[in-house]
């Protein structure tokens, strides 16, 4: 555990001197980030943000304004961010459950013990765990680890995780080995990101890489056929 430990903090500290503090989530409120944990479900950042500035000229980053609105007015803003008229009813029933459930207050909303407030959010249609998990740490500044692709493939390939984790246990792995730091764990797994889009892709560029000096993946050179870890391909939901 406590080679687990240590290790997790090399890794972080490397991705950190190569890619520089990320300053993730990006968004104006803590609704915008919420909106843009739900867009980005299945599609890249630049057509989330696409929508979302489109979203704001309509006046729909607002919980009542959103819950209240014409769904085809919410499918028009959306557009960009692919599998639009699912996602306009999933930003929609989200701002739907807000104001029901909280009033539209955000205050309230998170001020509900954060275990409880996760089995509420996972109630909602389209929400799951990474979509949860993202609205909780980035929106929420709850300490709770976000787990995507990105975190397993690469995970695996280093050495430290089994490629069938589940994600409950990805998440316990981070959770139990780091320090319980909301801003540790929001710049992390935004390393994690980048990582897995400039080098630990379907096919790693292990060479250029900055962990290739402690990952197992490189030190072993796998030929293509037994590389562990697949594509990541769409978002967890
Ligand atoms: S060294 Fe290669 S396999 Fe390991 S994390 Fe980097 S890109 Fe991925």
């Amino acid at each position: 555990m406590a080679a687990a430990k240590g290790q997790l903090l090399k890794i972080y500290r490397l991705l950190l001197k190569r890619f520089g503090h990320r300053g993730w989530w990006p968004g104006e409120t803590r609704f915008e980030v919420m909106v843009g944990a739900i867009l980005t479900q299945n599609t890249n950042w630049g057509n989330v943000e696409k929508a979302i500035r489109e979203m704001k000229k309509r006046g729909l980053v607002e919980p009542k304004r959103l819950a209240e609105a014409d769904v085809r007015e919410v499918e028009k803003a959306v557009k960009s961010s692919g599998y639009f008229r699912q996602k306009a009813r999933r930003v929609k029933g989200f701002a739907k459950w807000l104001v029901e459930s909280y009033g539209g207050d955000l205050g309230k909303m998170f001020a509900k013990e954060t275990k409880e407030l996760r089995e509420e959010l996972l109630e909602i249609n389209g929400i799951g765990p990474e979509t949860a998990d993202s609205i909780l740490l980035y929106a929420g500044g709850k300490p709770v680890f976000v787990v995507d692709a990105y975190t397993r493939r690469s995970f695996a390939r280093i050495g430290l995780l089994g490629e069938d984790a589940e994600y409950g246990e990805v998440q316990e792995f981070f959770e139990g080995n780091l320090p319980r730091s909301v801003e540790l764990y929001k710049d992390f797994h935004a390393q994690i990101v980048a990582l897995g889009k400039n080098f630990c892709k379907t096919r790693p560029r292990c060479n250029e890489c900055p962990l290739k000096a402690i990952c197992r993946f490189a030190s072993i050179r796998a030929p293509a056929h037994r590389r562990p870890g697949s594509a990541p391909g769409a978002r967890r939901l």
